[in-house]
């Protein structure tokens, strides 16, 4: 399956990259390099199934761009993806989010997982559980708050979006 890690770069980013770094590589990437979109190739065991996956972990300041409508209409499951450090970056969410069921004909089944990074940052940070809360219970969708740099939480979001695009 094809799955796509989106979210919009407002003042910096979110940690898609480092994220996906986490869980097709198990490293943590510190430098922070905007431009990079890349797919990437890995296979994962979940419930002694093991499934091939391409991850794309997308890139640009204009998230409405062309391409990743295209990227949209192709994915079998998303991660969209916000800094628990930046609470627009979370509102900007809802954007996507109505984009994704907009071009995928309001298909409200669509596998998606909420990502929230950066939690070990706890100084910086900016999203509380309740507001979380209240946008899961809105959206119908599960949220995870994650560390990229502990790895804290990483496996579990790209299991559930795994099993919900199994189940599909
Ligand atoms: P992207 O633009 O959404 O792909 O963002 P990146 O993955 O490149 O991350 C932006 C910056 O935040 C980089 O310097 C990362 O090292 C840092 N970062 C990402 N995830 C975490 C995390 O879980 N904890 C901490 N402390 N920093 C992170
Ligand atoms: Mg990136």
């Amino acid at each position: 399956p094809f799955l796509c890690s989106l979210g919009r770069i407002s003042a910096g980013g979110v940690g898609k990259s480092a994220l996906t770094a986490r869980f097709v590589n198990d490293t943590f990437l510190s430098n922070y390099d905007p431009t990079i979109e890349e797919v990437y190739e890995c296979s994962s065991q979940v419930d002694d199934t093991t499934y091939s996956l391409e991850i794309l972990d997308t890139a640009g300041v204009d998230q409405f761009h062309t391409l990743n409508e295209r990227y949209i209409k192709s994915a079998h499951g998303f991660i969209l993806v916000f800094s628990l450090t930046q609470e627009t970056s979370l509102r900007e969410i809802e954007d996507l989010r109505r984009r994704i069921y907009h071009l995928r004909g309001d298909d409200r089944q669509i596998p998606i997982v909420v990502v929230g990074t950066k939690l070990d940052l706890a100084a910086e940070r900016e999203v509380s559980q309740e507001l979380i809360r209240s946008y899961a219970v809105r959206w119908g969708v599960p949220f995870y708050e994650t560390s990229a740099k502990r790895n804290w939480n990483v496996r579990p979001s790209f299991e559930d979006l795994i099993r919900q695009m199994r189940a599909r």
